[in-house]
């Protein structure tokens, strides 16, 4: 136990929440300053006439890694939350009818894919094994060390390179599968952590694997059931969550940071501060007057950023049974619709969208016999498209709805109760994140590890990173393997 020291962490996302525990649980007593009224970050909730909405991340995968949070405190997390088991894990489904209940049983995966093409049965198989050596490596072994140093990432470049780490997702998946559908259903899954297949180091694949292995789980009352859960736990060991604290400045003393000051003026003294806000406005906003600031805030300007997201909340007085918890509707494009999601400097004619139903799952999250949903549509940010989503918005909700009614939810607008809209603007001025990017740093190879802002300032010894902007990367699984690698340095640089 270290005793005597004090953290504070900035923002309360699932990164910050998890450093937090980590911290608290070792004996540094630790305050979480979160800028909006409720902790959770992209997992903010949102509650309307008796629906619940959770704002963003709902396939909860590696469950493991939400116990060793509560286990390192001597709890458990069943004691906080349950996590209710979701199957199929999704259900894909393309505008020509064709549908995969991508499931974790695999005579119902050969059935499915013999069905579609005999030869992918046999390719499927091969790649679940790369998927799995790269799980191995990429989340297993170095998902949770911190790229300090370059020689760190060069001690794991012999593995990058026998996994072909510099082909991309898309290219990886179509050596064993040739059906085009197939390779969609297989190589979508980066774009949950923003990243794109066509561009995305093929380390991603590892996401499939990590599926089979643990599981896609969903907490009951939804996924700000877990994070109040992981706040309760934060508490009950002696922390302080201060919500409506906006960070403004890190006051510093030389190349040390001496406390963290809140927008109202509210001093708080630290040893060290971990920063799970956006890394642009960490350094630009937040140290904007300190030489490490401006030179780290300008370097990062220039890095590439994943795209945006534009999501609508809506509830409906009646339920759909046909649908599964989690929906992806393929579009009519898929190569060509991500690139200019990636790239692109308008607004796409068609999309494709991910639909969320929780109710499958918990029916508690609406009223009696209603049904609380979100659909998202990946955009691009707002450093490629100046879209002014304030007119666009409600036009792109309209076009968004009549495609839902269309092909998936009969009468939707008719059963809306309520609906609400979050934009690019909404993550750049609710989330301060750059170019309102949903992900923050786009997870390409040159921009993983290493080559990620560090999870300690390489100059300001008492300054640390945790979230999706550092090693390893966006998702909830990949931000609290960052807490832990925050954490390990932290703990380790208190007790010296
Ligand atoms: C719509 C959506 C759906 C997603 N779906 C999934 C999914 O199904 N599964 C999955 O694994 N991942 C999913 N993700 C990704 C995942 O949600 C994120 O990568 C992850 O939650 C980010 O966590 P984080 O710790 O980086 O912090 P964030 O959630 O980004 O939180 C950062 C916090 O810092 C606060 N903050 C910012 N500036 C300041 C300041 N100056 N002072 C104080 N506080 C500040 C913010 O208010 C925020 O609360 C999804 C993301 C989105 C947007």
């Amino acid at each position: 136990m270290i005793q005597g020291k004090r953290a504070v962490v900035i923002g309360a996302g699932f990164g910050g929440l998890a450093l937090a525990i980590r911290l608290q649980a070792a004996g540094i007593h630790t305050t979480l300053l979160e800028k909006r009224d409720r902790p959770g970050g992209r997992a903010y909730v949102y509650e309307d006439q008796g629906f619940v909405f959770d704002a963003g991340p709902t396939v909860i995968t590696d469950p493991s890694a939400l116990e060793e949070l509560f286990s390192i405190a001597g709890k458990r997390l069943a004691d906080y939350v349950e996590l209710l088991p979701v199957a199929p894990f999704y259900r894909l489904c393309w505008e020509d009818g064709f549908a995969f209940d991508y499931a974790n049983d695999q005579a119902d995966l050969d059935r499915q894919i013999h069905a579609r093409n005999p030869a992918d049965v046999e390719g499927y198989r091969r790649f679940l094994a790369y998927s799995r050596a790269v799980f191995e490596e990429g989340y297993l072994k170095l998902g949770t060390v911190p790229f300090l140093s370059f020689r760190s990432m060069i001690q794991a470049g012999p593995q990058l390179a026998r996994l072909q780490a510099w082909k991309s997702v898309y290219s990886m998946v179509a050596r064993f599968i040739e059906d085009e559908q197939l390779r969609q259903a297989f190589s979508f899954h980066s774009l949950l952590v923003g990243g794109n297949p066509f561009a995305t180091s093929s380390i991603y694949a590892l996401i499939h694997a990590l599926e089979r292995e643990w599981g896609v789980w969903f907490p009951r009352g939804g996924t700000g059931a877990l994070v109040d859960g992981m706040v309760r736990l934060f508490q009950d060991l002696g922390g302080t969550l201060e919500l409506n604290a906006p960070v403004q400045r890190l006051e510093t003393s030389g190349e040390r940071i001496t406390a963290a000051i809140c927008a109202d003026g509210r001093r708080f003294e630290a040893d060290a501060v971990a920063s799970n806000a956006d890394v642009v406005h960490t350094y630009k906003a937040l140290l904007g007057h300190h030489p490490r600031g401006i030179d780290e805030g300008r370097r990062l300007q220039k890095k590439r950023f994943s795209m945006s997201l534009f999501v609508i909340y809506f509830g409906l007085r009646r339920q759909h049974p046909g649908l599964q918890h989690h929906t992806v509707c393929f579009g009519p494009r898929y190569r060509e619709l991500i690139a200019e999601i990636f790239a692109g400097a308008e607004l796409a004619e068609d999309f494709s969208l991910y639909l969320h139903a929780p109710c499958v799952t918990d029916p508690s999250l609406a009223p009696e016999g209603c049904a609380a949903h979100y659909v998202l549509a990946p955009v691009p940010h707002l450093g490629n498209a100046d879209i002014d989503w304030t007119v666009q918005g409600p036009l792109y909700r309209e076009r968004i709805f009549e495609y839902l009614e269309r092909h998936y939810i009969p009468g939707l607008r008719e059963d809306l109760v309520t609906s609400r809209i979050f934009t690019p603007l909404d993550f750049r001025d609710e989330l301060n994140a750059h170019l309102g990017s949903a992900f923050s740093l786009e997870p390409i190879l040159t921009q993983s590890a290493w080559f990620r802002p560090h999870n300690r300032d390489d100059r300001i010894d008492n300054l640390y990173i945790v979230g999706a902007g550092t090693h390893p990367g966006a998702g909830v699984p990949g931000v609290v393997g960052s807490a832990k690698a925050t954490a390990g340095l932290m703990i380790g640089d208190a007790g010296r």
